[in-house]
């Protein structure tokens, strides 16, 4: 029992919910495919358990699934870490630096961000996975990665097996005419012999799996370098557009300013120490951390800050001008539209004419931007925030204002 509840955290039980939604099924399901038709395809045909390399191989197939599920379900059961809701800073006057979230009536601790899907803040939040249906933030930052790591590996080795099985099975099978490929099918059964043949259904599923092996390894693999080399310099996916933003920003405005990312410990074995360690549970407690010494505990906020009020300032009026019923493929909107549509999980808005957005990003097709409220819903913290098609609205013509705000502010700075 003890050896159980120290894989499984029971208290978390209640995230078994987490496994309903489209993501983890196909991840599990890719999953049990791949470890399933390599243990299956090496057994029966390829290398048999009677031998000695065939032992260690299905040893090391089940030691890649054991470990892959393991960190899998540890990134998603064990979670990102919440900052408690209502959090404020142990000294007041540090509140200034923060900014604040209306859903959780807290303060926002410094590296956590507020997750829409997950409705918390969360703790260095790296993004929401939808494979995990769960955010990748401080404490199962390690997991994920080690998940990364070893989905591409297991593929590999699963790889290995199919096209081996494949090939020794239906090497001496074909015979190549002028103008026929003849499959003999008794072959098989002469060299070696295996419980079942090697048939039609088996070479599709293996084949099939072969296909999954890959594919997986190729964009996983890139995932794990991705995050390995943000993980180097003791960052976030979201503090390297944080930072990309704040180099602009100091740019646009000519202020002189150097922006030093403050968690950056300027060395990489120590960076990744923040992250990995031998119990498993990252360094910190998830609200202060370790700094470089030229920055302080609210280096971060402090531009973060800057940057909403630049983004205000800098954001463009629209009014709605068509209709737009909020749909996320809108085939009436046009063939271009549809096919252009952004390929992310953020909500789209529903608009009516005459309302007005300030949009803060786009393409030349979609729009993402929050819509002007009414002063009640304001004081509410009501926010609506999402994409919409670009054809639906119309550049305020009066937008001066905002423009002369914009370059006062250049002259200020
Ligand atoms: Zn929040
Ligand atoms: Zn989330």
């Amino acid at each position: 029992m003890n050896f159980l509840s120290a894989i499984i955290v029971f208290e978390n039980l209640h995230e078994l919910r987490r496994l309903c939604h489209w993501g983890p099924v196909v991840a599990l399901t890719v999953i049990a495919v791949c470890s399933s038709m390599a243990i299956l395809d090496s057994i029966i045909w390829y290398w048999p358990l009677d031998t000695t390399g065939g032992s260690i191989n299905f040893i090391m197939l089940i030691n890649w699934t054991v470990l892959i599920l393991y960190n899998y379900f540890n990134a998603m059961f064990v979670g990102p870490g919440y900052i408690p809701s209502a959090w404020k800073p142990e000294n007041q006057r540090d509140a200034m630096y923060l900014q604040f979230c209306r859903v959780c009536h807290g303060y926002k601790a410094p590296r956590s961000h507020h997750c829409r899907k997950c409705n918390r803040c969360v703790m260095k939040m790296d993004h929401h996975c939808p494979w995990i249906n769960n955010c990748c933030g401080h404490l199962n930052h390690a997991y994920f990665t080690t998940f990364l790591f070893l989905a591409p590996l297991g593929c590999i080795h699963a790889a290995f097996i199919f096209i081996m099985t494949m090939y020794t099975q239906l090497y001496d099978r074909i015979s190549f005419g002028w103008s026929t490929v003849k499959l003999d099918m008794s072959a098989p059964r002469r060299l070696h012999y295996p419980i079942m043949p090697f048939g039609v259904a088996a070479f599709a599923a293996t084949l099939f799996a072969l296909g999954l092996a890959l594919g997986t390894t190729i964009a996983v693999g890139m995932l794990f370098f991705i995050q390995l080399k943000v993980i180097m310099r003791n960052k976030t996916s979201i503090e390297v557009w944080i930072e990309e933003k704040a180099k602009d920003r100091i740019q646009y405005y000519q202020t002189g300013e150097e922006f030093i990312f403050p968690y950056d410990l300027c060395s990489r074995w120590e960076n990744f120490k923040q992250v990995f360690t031998w119990s498993g549970v990252p360094a910190g407690n998830g609200i202060e951390w370790p700094i470089n010494e030229k920055c302080h505990q609210y280096t971060l906020t402090i531009e973060q800050l800057k940057q909403k009020a630049d983004k205000r300032v800098r954001s463009v009026q629209y009014r709605v001008v068509e209709d737009y019923n909020g749909a996320c493929c809108p085939i009436r909107m046009g063939l271009i539209t549809f096919f252009r549509m952004p390929c992310t999980e953020e909500p789209r808005i529903k608009l009516t004419k005459g309302e007005i957005i300030f949009a803060t990003r786009g393409t030349k097709w979609w729009m993402y931007g929050d819509k002007v409220l009414d002063e009640e819903q304001t004081k509410a913290g009501v926010r609506i925030r999402g994409w919409f098609p670009r054809r639906c609205v119309e550049k305020c013509l009066y937008d001066s204002a905002n423009n002369t705000a914009a370059s006062e502010e250049k002259k200020d700075k």
